[in-house]
């Protein structure tokens, strides 16, 4: 249920209200616009009467809200949230390039990625450290060593980090790690989102391979729910009966989340793709439907890459797309007004 309040209510009636509702086992969370003051109420709202708040001074409106999901519902918190990254922000019409190897291989590969993704253009720096492999018999990462080998280059460069975790009992090596991934096989791993929930550290959450939306936020909320409300989403494609792609990149995703919830929308289309060549395109789309930033694979030498080179660019074609994405970003943004 939300309440929506007149302007500059009454601050005694407010906490009279706030108070009865506590009483009530009722959570409130509270948000403070410019135009209107917000109360989303979490919990059993079954023995609250509408029309008894309806009736009270200070209240404009009252609405019971049908979706599951509160923390990231965009009715309890009409701003967009904005994520501070190291000196970077992720939302709040800023434009989050994230770029790297879809696995860390070596010293030598990571740094030279680095400073290549830096160079084109990222605010960011990708590279798994944990692999989540479809065979066991595949590279399965370099695990801590990889984290570590991350820290350098963000020594080295200054990029934040992002990489996956793939289980509660790593979470000690994420300790300087900036953006902790939960990927697609793992957006269901509930005990997971728990204890990623206790932690304060930024999340980026990727869609399961055949999830909905509303499982998606559903997902989210669990990390909310624990008190982190440093959600990241992140779509990268889908499973349907198409196979010339390795999955289908579900565009509508963006404006949809953007109606549904206030957290960033990050868009992968490497793992959507498969391929390198639909990177570029797929990327300008992302952007011009309004995503917050893309996640890009970028190996200096894919045809070697231990993992998922196919779809990993180099980066001089990096560098290209990036400053064409900023371009289309900067035209979006330009064009708000009128569109
Ligand atoms: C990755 O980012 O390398 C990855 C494994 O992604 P996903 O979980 O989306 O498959
Ligand atoms: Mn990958």
């Amino acid at each position: 249920m939300i309440v929506i309040l007149k302007k500059n209510p009454d601050q005694n009636q407010l906490d009279n209200l706030k108070r009865w509702l506590r009483s009530k086992n009722i959570d409130i969370h509270e948000s403070t616009g410019v135009e209107s003051t917000i109360l989303g109420l979490v919990g059993d709202t079954t023995t609250i009467d509408i029309n008894l708040l309806n009736a009270l001074d200070i209240v404009e409106d009252v609405k019971r809200i049908q979706e599951p999901y509160k923390k990231c519902n965009r009715k309890f918190h009409p701003e967009d949230t904005v994520i501070k990254v190291g000196n970077t922000q992720i939302g709040g019409g800023n434009l989050t390039l994230m770029a790297g190897p879809c696995a860390v291989e070596s010293e030598e590969q990571i740094l030279s990625a680095a400073r290549a993704v830096k160079a084109a253009g990222a605010t960011m720096l990708r590279g798994g450290a944990f692999k989540p492999r479809t065979s066991p018999y595949s590279f399965q990462g370099l695990r801590e060593e990889g984290i570590r080998l991350l820290e350098l280059a963000k020594k080295e460069t200054g990029l934040p980090i992002v990489t996956e975790i793939m289980d509660a009992s790593q979470l000690d090596c994420f300790e300087n790690v900036d953006v902790i991934q939960v990927g697609a096989r793992n957006m269901q791993n509930f005990e997971l989102l728990k204890v990623l929930g206790k932690t304060d550290k930024p999340i980026l959450l990727k869609r399961g391979l055949a999830n909905s939306y509303q499982e998606f936020l559903m997902s989210a909320e669990y990390i909310m729910a624990g008190g982190n409300e440093k959600v990241i989403l992140c779509e990268r494609g889908i499973r349907t009966f198409e196979t010339y792609t390795r999955n289908t990149l579900d565009i509508a995703l963006v404006p949809s989340m953007k109606q549904l919830s206030h957290l960033p929308i990050i868009i992968d289309p490497s793992h959507a793709a498969g391929k390198y060549a639909l990177v570029p395109s797929l990327s300008c789309a992302a952007v011009a439907a309004g995503a917050d930033g893309l996640i890009i694979e970028v190996h200096c030498d894919p045809e070697h890459a231990l993992s998922d080179g196919p779809q990993s660019l180099k980066p001089d074609v990096f560098g290209r797309l990036a400053k064409k994405l900023y371009a289309i970003h900067d035209v979006m943004g330009s064009m708000e007004e009128v569109l």
